[in-house]
């Protein structure tokens, strides 16, 4: 178990983590995916018993590691490296400080699938036979669709747990994730000259009277900032209500003196139970002015993760600290596990300046991690090997 040794695996973590942040693994450049998971493969090569398969959708690429014979690991450990695009030139590399690797992708993921690929080095040198799995997709950053969606649902993947370090933290687990609704708020007018506004109906007008409506109405679920549920910006937990964003504002009108006769705006919505994506779409529609529209892009329904109680136990083992359960803002790949009922553990290292040039990943929170999943797997796995 020399592997294991502490500053040992401090440093292959380290190495790895480095190595991984090099590669510029963006949606724009698929080469440069390819070369990441040729890494991450040259890591795994030499596992015993491990069956590696390269699926493709949509252009996008996912490693599926499963133990020779086994189709629906117990565990599966699940990631990405697919990282947010930096245009500064030299962005894509990291440094050493304060105890912190930072770089783009240290933290969002490639410090944790450095993780992941020991574990499943660590656990296939002493017992090769372990229903331990590993997935890593590589389109996360843009929605998961041809990545864990498409390897639960078409690909039909299951487990009986999946770790997905991706939210959370060290001591945060995560419970409970909002639903998503994007959709686009259209609307029709008819052009005219600006100097005659009568003879036409200004489409963008008549958005910004419903954006406004839509604002007004989605301002009312905000808490009073006095009272006992005020936000507070470091705890997501007061954050559990529902939100709308505008993220994006467009017509074709490129005229400073015509009245645009098109006009549409594309909206955030994230929302909490018991809502559901059809009663916020319902929602924004009953709010629209006349020649004013809206359309569903993508929507996600809010998830329970069911976080398994022997994982949080450990958690509060390994690091001293009680695990606390958080509901989050955003959503993750776990909910297309869940859609199928299985079981999601969310927490990471500690991590920060997510998609930031500056992300970082806490080094001894990455052996902490480690060790927490490492006794995890051992108890939830050691069974049957036994
Ligand atoms: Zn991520």
């Amino acid at each position: 178990m020399a592997d294991l040794e502490p500053s040992r695996l401090r440093e292959r973590l380290i190495q790895l983590t480095r190595d991984l942040v090099l590669i510029e693994s963006t949606d724009d450049r698929a080469d440069e995916r390819a070369r990441c998971f040729q890494l991450i493969r040259n890591h795994l090569d030499e596992v015993p018993g491990l069956e590696i398969q390269m699926l493709e959708k949509n252009g996008y690429e996912t490693l599926l590691a499963l133990p020779r014979g086994i189709e629906t690991p117990q565990v599966l450990l699940c990631g990405h490296l697919d990282v947010v695009k930096h245009i500064v030139p030299g962005s894509y590399q990291s440094t050493v400080e304060d105890g912190r690797i930072y770089g783009p992708g240290a933290g969002d993921m490639k410090g944790q699938l450095a993780i992941m690929i020991e574990l499943i080095r660590h656990f296939g040198r002493i017992s090769p036979d372990l229903s331990l799995g590993l997935a890593i997709t590589s389109d996360e950053e843009r929605g998961g669709e041809s990545g864990v969606k498409f390897l639960v649902e078409e690909y039909g993947l299951r487990a009986g747990v999946a770790i997905i370090p991706d939210g959370g933290s060290l001591n945060d687990v995560t419970v409970e994730e909002k639903g998503i609704l994007h959709a686009k708020v259209i609307a029709s007018g008819e052009a005219a000259h600006a100097a005659r506004p009568w003879l036409g109906a200004n489409a963008l007008e008549r958005l910004m009277v419903s954006l406004q409506n839509i604002r007004e109405a989605f301002d009312s679920f905000y808490p009073d900032p006095d009272g006992p549920d005020a936000v507070d910006p470091e705890d997501t937990n007061t954050h559990w209500f529902p939100t709308c964003s505008v993220t994006i504002l467009a017509t074709s009108n490129d005229s400073p003196n015509r009245i645009p006769g098109e006009a549409e705006a594309t909206i955030d919505i994230r929302f909490i139970p018991p809502f559901t994506s059809g009663e916020m779409l319902a929602k924004v529609e009953g709010l629209l002015s006349d020649g004013v529209r809206v359309e569903k892009i993508v929507a996600a329904e809010p998830t329970h993760l069911d976080p398994k109680p022997l994982f949080l136990e450990i958690t509060e083992e390994v690091t001293g600290a009680p695990a606390r359960l958080v509901k989050a803002c955003g959503g993750s790949d776990g909910r297309f596990f869940r859609e199928e009922g299985v079981p999601v553990l969310l927490s990471r290292p500690r991590v920060g300046n997510l998609h930031g040039r500056d992300e970082w990943i806490e080094i001894d929170s990455m052996l902490s991690y480690f060790e927490i999943c490492r006794r995890y797997l051992e108890r939830v796995l050691g069974e049957e090997t036994r």
